[in-house]
């Protein structure tokens, strides 16, 4: 049984016609986690990553949201959790890390305030060893002079260190899964790589498992495991990092790796995939790709690719997986 364990996960959100004009963000994703592992879902924005996210972290599960599925952890379901069971699963076993690190802090309290607050609520920490807790929360995330820092306001922060305090709030009740949705994506570039890094590291010193929601395959190199990429509201590629980089199983991924910038094609034009993702509101007939792909044919226009097992534990909703898997490692 893995740590976590989505399946045939599926959100929609009613339209203004009611079910014909659903959109379906999320549209059967099933993905598994192990403890210590890092599992990114790589996908364009509007590819349904971020909802999948909020799903798995109950914070979508009221109306109008409509979620159907299974998300298990250690072998518990979620989704049919009382709301107040369910707010405390997320708050102490899965911890999350949000792009916008303002909107997660409360303006008004101190960083150390609002760190050993949450301690003392849900661990039932005296305020002096709830204190003391902080200011090595503060100190883990590698903000220098951590107790002096413990008595600042969120806004005397930079964006980076901000991001670091919402991390230190994540995983201040030492939870099973870190959940991190873009986490970086706000932050200057430079910043950028240090607050990865440091999530990289807190993830294996502490073996949680990391959930990573990103767009940026450069991000996923550096940190993931194991990569699911997401199209239209599916997962169109599972497989572990190498074998993504080794060759692709599907043309959406093939078409995200030629349009990463690289050094050593410095002076090459960077690919684009042409076109942009579908509206969830009206998916297209067939591989929801196939208005993008080179490949496609009249069997991609007509008929939904499923996602099919591959050899290696790798799997690709395409058909022409098989001859894709071929070419590249041809
Ligand atoms: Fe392209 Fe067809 Fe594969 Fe879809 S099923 S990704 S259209 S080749
Ligand atoms: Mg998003």
């Amino acid at each position: 049984m893995a740590l976590l364990e989505v399946e045939d996960l599926r959100v929609s959100f009613p339209g203004p016609g009611g079910d014909a004009s659903a959109v379906h963000a999320v549209n059967g994703v099933s993905l598994e986690l192990e403890s210590g592992r890092t599992l990114a879902i790589l996908g364009e924005s509007g590819s349904g990553k971020s909802v999948t996210a909020q799903a798995v972290m109950g914070i979508l599960d009221v109306p109008p949201a409509r979620v159907t599925g299974s998300v298990r952890l250690r072998g518990r379901e979620l989704l049919t959790l009382a709301p107040k069971q369910r707010d405390r699963v997320s708050g102490e076993e899965i911890g999350m890390v949000f792009q916008d690190a303002m909107a997660a802090l409360n303006p008004v309290f101190t960083v150390g305030d609002q760190l050993s607050e949450l301690l003392r609520v849900r661990r039932g920490m005296s305020r002096s060893d709830a204190r003391r807790r902080a200011v090595e929360l503060i100190d883990r995330v590698n903000i220098p002079a951590a107790k002096d820092r413990a008595r600042d306001y969120p806004h005397q922060f930079s964006g980076g260190m901000r991001q670091r305090i919402m991390i230190a709030l994540a995983i201040a009740l030492e939870p099973d899964v870190l959940i991190a949705d873009e986490p970086t994506t706000a932050l200057d570039v430079t910043v950028q790589a240090q607050v990865m890094e440091l999530i990289a590291e807190i993830q294996r010193d502490s073996g949680m498992a990391l959930l990573l929601i990103t767009h940026d395959l450069g991000v996923v190199a550096e940190v993931a495991d194991d990569v699911a990429v997401m199209y239209a509201g599916r997962i169109v590629e599972r497989a572990t990092v190498e074998q993504i980089f080794a060759g692709p199983a599907h043309p959406y991924t093939e078409g995200l790796l030629a349009s990463m910038p690289r050094i050593d094609r410095r002076d090459e034009e960077l690919y684009a995939i042409p076109g942009s993702p579908p509206n969830p509101a009206r998916l297209p007939s067939g591989c929801p790709f196939h208005l993008r792909c080179p490949r496609a044919d009249d069997v991609c226009r007509a008929t939904l690719p499923a996602l099919e097992p591959l050899p290696a534990g790798r799997a690709s909703a395409c058909h022409h997986r098989e001859e894709l898997l071929h070419v590249s490692h041809g």
